[in-house]
């Protein structure tokens, strides 16, 4: 046989996914010691009624799911007072997003978001044929929402808010978000993207859903994967106007969501009081570890999330990233940026404080 194929026949990428960074998942736990915090998953043991259901539920996986998750969706509009026509789904928010971003995003059109925030928005706008745009958050973590407002241009199609954002943990402001909300015209989709929203505080950040009710542009982004404690089963969902929504059923893997996480979500939408009381617990825990950091002389934001951010320089990122890894615990780092470190029990916190209250250890941050 001859060749006469060069490396140039050879099949290639497109340019914009020869070109993206790879998705940089937090390492996972490789001993029983090791403190995993690097991925913001939920520390405790799945739900005993859920395990059950997913468990029956075992019986039935030679069979396709239902492919429009029709009771799941019922049981999302339940929960919200919304519609099932107002409901997508998908494999994890991050599988939403991209159905939302296949559904709307024409090539070359702008998907704006703050930054640093999600690192999954670069690579699932690129991924999309999209131009990722990139707004800096303000010095005091807050999204620049009047940046954002004045980088709008004939080609932005969607702008992403992330609120608590990852890595920061900081939510929106109401009154600068209402203003941002007035400013965008109707015809951008705004996607408050709120994988924390249970571990917010009551007070303070912006009620999404009031706001959806009243700007028909917006579209909701919640996940199965933090909270409620479900990441390896992958599932999320979205909010949106039917249309919207229909768009983004449309763009789905047909059975995208399997028949486990189906079920395994119908049933904590059922078991709401425990998932309250477990989310309870981590903010009990933030609360008492953001003082404690406070007191040791870190700089350390009001993190409304089920983690917390350290933000520093590249050297003392490196510091505390090694100085935890003796200590078996991983962490977040982020380039130019800082560290975010996921809340866990009280145990496994103590042995994270018990590194980070040795401030001297460390330089400025
Ligand atoms: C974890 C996370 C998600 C959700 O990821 P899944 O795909 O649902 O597991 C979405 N957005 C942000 C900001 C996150 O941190």
């Amino acid at each position: 046989m001859t060749s006469t194929s060069s490396i140039s026949d050879a099949p290639r990428l497109r340019d914009a996914v020869a070109d993206l960074p790879s998705y940089v998942a937090g390492r996972s736990a490789q001993t029983a010691l090791t403190a995993a915090l690097a991925s913001n998953e939920s520390h405790f043991p799945p739900l005993p009624s859920v395990v059950e259901v997913i468990t029956a539920e075992t019986a039935r996986i030679q069979r396709y799911p239902n492919m429009a998750s029709a009771d799941l969706r019922e049981a999302i509009a339940l929960h919200l007072a919304v519609s099932a026509d107002e409901v997508a789904v998908g494999p994890g928010s991050s599988g939403v997003l991209q159905q939302i971003l296949a559904a709307v995003c024409d090539p070359d059109d702008e998907v704006m978001f703050a930054w640093r925030s999600f690192e999954a928005y670069p690579i699932l706008a690129a991924v999309a044929g999209a131009k990722p745009v990139r707004v800096p958050l303000l010095p005091d973590e807050q999204h620049d929402l009047e940046a954002m407002a004045a980088a709008v241009s004939d080609r932005t199609r969607v702008i992403i808010l992330c609120s608590p954002n990852n890595p920061t943990g900081v939510s929106l402001d109401p009154a600068s978000t209402e203003d941002f909300l007035s400013k965008v015209p109707s015809r951008v989709l705004v996607v408050i993207d709120e994988a924390y929203i249970e571990f917010q505080d009551d007070s303070g950040a912006p009620d999404a859903l009031e706001l959806y009710r009243r700007y028909p542009n917006i579209c909701i982004l919640r996940t199965f994967s933090k909270a409620y404690g479900l990441a390896g089963l992958r599932v999320g969902y979205a909010i949106a106007r039917p249309p919207v929504a229909d768009g983004v059923r449309r763009t789905a893997i047909p059975f995208g969501v399997n028949r486990l996480a189906q079920s395994a979500a119908v049933a904590s939408l059922a078991v709401e009081d425990e998932i309250r009381a477990r989310v309870r617990q981590v903010r009990t825990e933030r609360r008492r570890m953001i003082a404690a950091l406070h007191d040791a002389g870190w700089s350390v934001t009001d993190s409304q999330a089920n983690f917390f951010w350290l933000r520093c320089g590249d050297q003392v990122r490196e510091q505390i990233l090694s100085v935890l890894a003796d200590a078996d615990i991983l962490a977040r780092g982020y380039q130019g940026d800082g560290v975010r470190i996921s809340l866990a029990d009280r145990e496994t916190n103590e042995r994270v404080l018990a590194v980070l209250a040795q401030r001297e250890r460390f330089g400025n941050q």
